[in-house]
């Protein structure tokens, strides 16, 4: 089994996610997506696109304070991630 560094539906790093990870149906830790993302098995924004994903993403990064084409440059790369593909 290969393992992460980074959440593999929205980019954020796994060891910076407070609960290390997302949880899967039979309560083992998820090695490929955080816990905002992913809990029991299932993703909790099961409908959401790509884009949708980013400017999530984007917006959260605003609020932490980070500059806009900084934001825009941290997702980016967001649909290359497994969820994605
Ligand atoms: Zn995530």
């Amino acid at each position: 089994m290969s393992t992460y560094k980074n959440c593999q539906s929205c980019g954020m790093p796994l060891k910076k996610d407070p609960n290390h990870g997302g949880t899967e149906s039979d309560g083992s830790k998820s090695v490929m997506y955080c816990s905002y993302c992913y809990q029991e098995g299932a993703f909790t924004q099961p409908d959401w696109t790509v884009g949708e994903m980013q400017s999530f993403c984007k917006s959260k990064l605003r609020e932490m304070g980070f500059p806009g084409f900084l934001a825009s440059w941290m997702t980016k790369s967001l649909p290359r991630l497994e969820r994605w593909k």
